[in-house]
């Protein structure tokens, strides 16, 4: 009987692609370092020892699973379909990035390496990563541009007390674009001793699934927690959706399935380029970072500058994976602006007891909006971090006492 192989294992394709997004289009050096990760990856992160370190690392070091908690007080107030969440604000370090940054640093250890290096913009990423250079004892260089080094004066301070190394990158707008340009100068100038770590599904390949399969975690625990929880899968499925690493785990669970995908942009103050982070809703099929998929550019055509309240995702590009998932309509697209994320966030503090990242308050508006449509539907939310990084932004920028 002729069988189809379970989506995760049909993509991407050898060469990295998943329909016509994705792909390595990088000069030749750097395309070779690429092929021997991918190589790497696809042997030691299908054997037997590396599977169960990392899945020994989930429990002991991560606290993983996460719950999946039935959101009661939220779902009242709404009035309409049950919302759940996945809760991977639980997680050590408050957010899913850990996941795929133990993920990473596991593959270096295997290889011999002695150094992990990335680019981070708000900090997140390079505290995740951080955490697991010191778990591994490898060292750990974390490029920053100087703007964002004033911005995020407590990441950085997290950074150097796990004993990472920040690297101020003082080209350009200072921001996350030259920090990547940094950290991969300096990855190229020794890549048999260190590896390169980046902090989303995106990048050439072999990132965008490395970081998806590392991410996997997430949804495949949610699935089975649904499950058991509910006897039925989830009729809605929603994440936010900045590189769209935390929307991969979690949709990786239930590819599947007849379950409605939804990924959440940040429609942030208005439609203007410029004003928003919405890279599937308004942006076209073109070149970012070495990978083909959506990218909203200016003029000149060159990724422009973007706008979201939540910092972790305000990036022009989006995963490869996402533009091709999109396109043949196997999840949909929705927005929350920047408003819409901040109710969401105060009603998850005040009902719920959680302080949610502004970035997961994003789904959380979503799914609102979801549940008062679909009133006998039930939503499940990847609450994909906690918001004590965003406290004194959101209290000085969105006071209080005006989302009563
Ligand atoms: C970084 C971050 C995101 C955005 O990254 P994705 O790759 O799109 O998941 C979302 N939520 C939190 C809490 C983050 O720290």
């Amino acid at each position: 009987m002729p069988t189809t192989k379970p989506y995760l294992r049909q993509y991407p394709d050898e060469k990295g692609f998943f329909g016509s997004h994705g792909g390595a289009e990088l000069p030749p050096v750097l395309a070779e370092e690429c092929v021997k990760i991918d190589q790497a990856y696809r042997t030691i992160g299908n054997s037997y020892d590396f599977i169960s370190q990392l899945r020994s690392i989930r429990t002991h070091f991560q606290g993983r699973p996460t719950p999946v908690y039935y959101a009661k007080r939220l779902t009242e107030a709404v009035g309409g379909a049950r919302i759940y969440f996945k809760r991977e604000d639980l997680n050590h370090t408050g957010a899913h990035k850990l996941n795929h940054c133990m993920g990473e640093a596991l593959l270096a250890t295997f290889l011999g390496k002695k150094k992990l290096i990335a680019e981070t913009g708000a900090g997140q990423h390079g505290v995740a990563l951080a955490t697991a250079a010191a778990y591994f004892g490898l060292e750990c260089e974390i490029h920053m541009g100087e703007v964002d080094i004033i911005k995020e004066h407590p990441n950085v301070i997290r950074m150097k007390m796990l004993g990472a190394t920040v690297v101020p990158v003082s080209e350009g707008q200072r921001t996350l674009k030259e920090a990547v340009d940094s950290a991969f100068a300096s990855y190229f100038a020794d890549p048999s001793t260190s590896l390169y770590a980046i902090g989303s599904v995106v990048g050439p390949h072999p990132f965008p699934m490395m970081v998806r399969d590392f991410q996997a975690v997430v949804g495949i625990e949610a699935r089975e927690q649904f499950v058991a929880m509910t006897g039925n899968l989830p009729d809605h499925v929603v994440a936010c959706v900045g590189g769209g690493s935390n929307a991969m785990g979690i949709f990786s669970g239930f590819l599947d399935d007849p379950v409605e995908l939804w990924g959440v942009e940040p429609l942030g103050t208005g439609t203007t380029l410029g004003q928003h982070a919405a890279t599937l809703r308004f942006g076209k099929p073109g070149m970012i970072h070495g990978f083909r998929s959506y990218v909203l550019t200016d003029d000149d055509g060159e990724p422009a500058q973007v706008h979201s309240v939540a910092s972790g995702l305000d990036y022009p590009g989006v995963g490869p994976e996402h533009a091709h998932l999109f396109e043949t309509g196997r999840t949909r697209v929705a927005g929350a602006d920047d408003e819409a994320a901040i109710r969401a966030f105060y009603k998850l503090c005040r009902l719920e007891g959680i302080i949610p990242a502004v970035e997961s308050a994003h789904a959380v508006a979503h799914a609102m909006v979801l549940a008062e449509e679909q009133p006998y539907d039930s939503v499940l939310v990847n609450l994909s971090g906690r918001g004590d990084k965003d406290i004194d932004y959101v209290y000085a920028n969105y006071p209080p006492e005006e989302y009563a």
